[in-house]
């Protein structure tokens, strides 16, 4: 269990819009934790752990997520086998395997972006998009690859949001049945 005074002291007074901003601050990790080892840009997958040929029908389809899709996939080339992501990183492809059904396991695909350097940094690091800026996103969800810089502070600031959101619920029941008595 994490303790942070200021979480302590904000849950204490009620301070609701408080909270509010420090999730919004939380869920952005300080960049210079990086190690620059660049294994996040090496071995990658895409949410939910998909293949390649459901990335692209998603990027073909109207979904709210077809944008994201193709965004990803002009970014990053998959392998051609897991066993090619498998060599450079063992216990991440392992890792993200565990995440499927055993039946659905070889069908996850694994890519290496386009603009990866061969000395591991990125070719475009000036221009590099939002979403590497902001990358990794703390979650119960993400597999940070061994040694990675993020994640200590990924996983304790997931479990501060976790804290946050488990007060705001708590609260806001405890509210409802305040107002219920008063106006019984
Ligand atoms: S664009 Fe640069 S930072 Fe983003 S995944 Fe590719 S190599 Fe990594």
């Amino acid at each position: 269990m994490v303790t942070d005074p200021e979480l302590e002291k904000r849950m204490a007074q009620d301070d609701f819009a408080g909270l509010g901003q420090m999730v919004q601050s939380l869920m952005r990790l300080p960049q210079g934790l990086c190690k620059t080892r660049g294994n996040c840009c090496r071995v990658v997958t895409y949410k939910g752990s998909l293949g390649v040929e459901d990335i692209a029908e998603l990027a073909q389809s109207d979904s709210e997520q077809s944008e994201n899709a193709r965004d990803f996939l002009t970014l990053f080339e998959p392998y051609a086998h897991q066993e090619d992501a498998r060599e450079i990183a063992p216990l991440f492809v392992e890792q993200v395997r565990q995440t499927v059904p055993e039946e659905k396991q070889a069908e996850i695909s694994f890519f290496r972006c386009r603009f990866l350097g061969d000395t591991g940094l990125c070719r475009i690091w000036e221009d590099r998009p939002t979403g590497c800026r902001m990358y990794p996103f703390p979650h119960e969800k993400t597999i940070y690859h061994p040694g990675c810089g993020f994640a200590k502070a990924g996983q304790e600031n997931w479990e501060k949001i976790q804290t946050i959101v488990n007060f705001f619920e708590r609260r806001q029941s405890e509210l409802k049945a305040q107002s219920q008595q008063l106006h019984q």
